[in-house]
């Protein structure tokens, strides 16, 4: 028996590895099972290239707990160590045998996808363990060793009698660690943290009903008999070439990462690439609504294969946190304790390629399938608005995807609505105005008056939409946008004046000046000969204040103090209308200041803005009218 004392310059590291390097202890656990990986698959490496002479097999992990005798057991049959190893991979510590394995074996063990630059794996146990023992059988022809370690530097080395290869660890649990002795936080460990590694890990057994025979009898009992339970899949759909996976294997994953949704994703973005960097994932698109809230079933990062976070920030750009999926990148650099990253280029450059790769997929979808693609837009629509706004590289590709649909579901790219709008619709400057809604049955009565004169309405209804339209009219695009309730439309879009009024100028200002004496100073009266058919009283708001007004309340644009803008509105009253006619011809004082208040409240209610008070006077006031 060898005994020494583990060269560290720190006497004492093991309190401070338990205390600092780790966020979590529970990550021991994941670490174990990865060196565990790690060995399997050095050794599957070195029968490939006929190093080691040895039959591979059905290797798994094995996890086992002893309750009573309060110890973890972690068993592989990977390539093991000699004695010789153990003192040199385990007493140097941060001596990353990982890392001497691939400057050895560096080109052929490329594809291996050996876990390794994780730095102080195995100590990781000593968070959670007061005593840990290895006992280890090389896959070499040498005795099998036994270390024994009780948290201090000192350390016991000795010949022991296995004779199957590979390594188990023996985790003595600390009194302070002793839930990890539950089998219900172990699995829920596993299933956190190894659901997607390459080996087969076994947990306990499981009873399997076998099937019943044919020509089994009425009184046929099944049969049941004890199974492993392998509780991951070691081949998960995003290590696979989208070639070899259905529409239904990438339904399937989606559900065997997410056991508990039961909605179908929409579609999904399987990314590969090798160089400049290695990444994998697919990425999928959940049905969203309108609806911005924090996602609860996050992006996962995995390296290699074992899972890392949810915390995707940085690596994905902001907009694509809002979908599902998974991303498996050895690339992505992470602190010690792997939670979190370390920005830098590299990550920057993964950022872009997904952007990129996002933006290509949604191009070629809306390229093969454009009326799928429209169906599913008031799904996708806030994530590719907010990529808009928010990434330069996505906003100048959206326009090859991005829709404006109108409120009668017909869907423009930007270049085909400018196309369209060519003919009718521009300003007194030549731009062209895009009219929208923002809400269809708000803002009923103005839709059908702006196509009943024969003009585009859009529904664009984005909680983000003000910003969007900002940006584009800021974009050189030669478009303005005004919505159906603002300033009278008829204003702004240059039209033949073939509507003539009915009214002398003269009438006018007396019409005018009746008006302003009964209608408060929040509106500003604006006159207009329009078809005798057109709603009498209108209320508009300028384009201009409400786009600011919105934009302060859904953040962002800078706009402070945005809150205590005035109301401002528009009473556009038609003035070839009967009503207006009989404000204007009524002698009777008291009849006419009736009458504009009950157009002037009908007109409010049109656009929601009776309220209170005042919406149970109306009310009652209307009442009194009809009895
Ligand atoms: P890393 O895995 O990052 O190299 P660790 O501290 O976890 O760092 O492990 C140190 C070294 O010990 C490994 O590189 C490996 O050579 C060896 N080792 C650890 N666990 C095992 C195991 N289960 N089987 C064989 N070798 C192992």
């Amino acid at each position: 028996m060898t005994t020494g004392k583990i060269n560290v310059s720190v006497e004492n590291i093991f309190p401070l590895i338990k205390k600092f390097l780790y966020s979590d202890h529970e990550i021991f656990l994941r670490e174990l099972v990865s060196n565990g990986t790690d060995a399997t698959l050095k050794l599957k490496h070195l029968i490939s290239i006929g190093e080691a002479k040895v039959e591979y097999g059905n290797p798994v992990i094995e996890i086992k707990v002893d309750k009573e005798g309060k110890k973890i057991h972690i068993i592989d049959q990977g390539l093991g160590m000699t004695a010789d190893e153990v003192e040199k991979y385990i007493n140097q510590v941060a001596f990353s045998g990982a890392e001497e394995f691939l400057d050895k074996y560096k080109d052929s063990a490329k594809d291996s996808g050996i876990i390794g630059h994780f730095g102080l794996g195995f100590y990781s146990a000593f968070m959670v363990a007061e005593k840990v023992e290895i006992i280890t059988k090389s896959y070499k022809d040498e005795p099998a060793a036994h270390w024994t370690c009780d948290g201090s530097p000192e350390f016991t080395l000795e010949p022991a009698d296995k004779t199957s290869r590979g390594t188990e660890i023996i985790l003595h649990i600390a009194e302070d660690s002793l839930e990890f002795l539950e089998d219900s936080k172990i699995s829920g460990l596993l299933s956190k943290y190894n659901k997607f590694m390459p080996i087969p890990i076994k947990f306990g057994t499981r009873t399997e009903t076998l099937p019943k025979p044919e020509d089994a009898p009425e009184d046929f009992v099944n049969e049941t008999i004890e199974v492993d339970n392998i509780i991951n899949n070691p081949n998960p759909a995003w290590t696979k070439q989208p070639s070899e996976l259905s529409d239904e294997d990438y339904k399937n994953f989606y559900r065997e990462l997410y056991p508990m949704q039961f909605e179908e994703p929409l579609f999904n973005i399987h990314l590969n690439v090798d160089y400049p960097f290695n990444l994998t994932g697919i990425l999928y698109f959940p049905k969203l609504g309108n609806d911005m809230q924090i996602q609860k079933d996050k992006i996962q990062l995995y390296q290699n294969q074992v899972y890392v976070t949810d915390n995707v920030e940085g690596i994905v750009p902001e907009f694509l946190t809002m979908l599902k999926g998974v991303i498996d990148s050895p690339d992505i650099p992470l602190n010690v304790s792997r939670s979190g990253l370390q920005a830098d280029g590299a990550v920057k450059k993964i950022s872009n390629y997904i952007t990129r790769k996002v933006a290509d997929k949604l191009k070629s979808l809306f390229n093969e399938n454009r009326a799928d693609f429209e169906a599913k837009w008031n799904d996708i629509k806030i994530v590719l608005e907010y990529g808009m706004l928010s990434e330069d590289k996505f906003y100048e590709k959206a326009g090859a995807f991005v829709l404006y649909p109108t409120v009668d579901d017909t869907y423009f790219t930007l270049e085909e609505l400018k196309e369209k709008l060519k003919e009718n619709q521009t300003d007194k400057d030549g731009k062209l105005v895009v009219l929208y809604a923002g809400n269809k049955d708000a803002q009923h009565s103005y839709i059908e008056a702006a196509k009943e004169k024969g003009y585009e309405v859009l529904l664009l209804d984005s909680p983000i939409i003000s910003h969007l339209i900002q940006k584009i009219e800021g974009d050189n695009s030669g478009l303005t946008f005004v919505r159906v309730d603002s300033d009278h439309i008829d204003n702004l879009i240059k039209k033949d004046e073939n509507t003539i009024s009915k009214l002398s100028d003269e009438e006018k200002a007396t019409l005018k000046t009746s008006l302003e004496a009964y209608i408060p100073k929040a509106y500003s009266v604006q006159l207009e000969a329009m078809d005798s058919q057109a709603a009498p009283f209108i209320i508009t708001q300028p384009e201009f204040m409400r786009r600011m007004k919105e934009m302060s309340q859904t953040g962002g644009g800078g706009m402070f103090g945005m809150g205590n803008m005035p109301e401002m509105y528009n009473l556009v009253v038609n003035t070839n209308s009967d009503l207006a006619s009989s404000i204007l011809n009524t002698e009777d004082k008291t009849h006419q200041e009736h009458l504009v208040k009950q157009a002037l409240d009908l007109a409010k209610l049109s656009q929601n803005l009776l309220k209170g008070e005042a919406l149970t006077a109306f009310v009652k006031r209307s009442f009194e009218m009809i009895k």
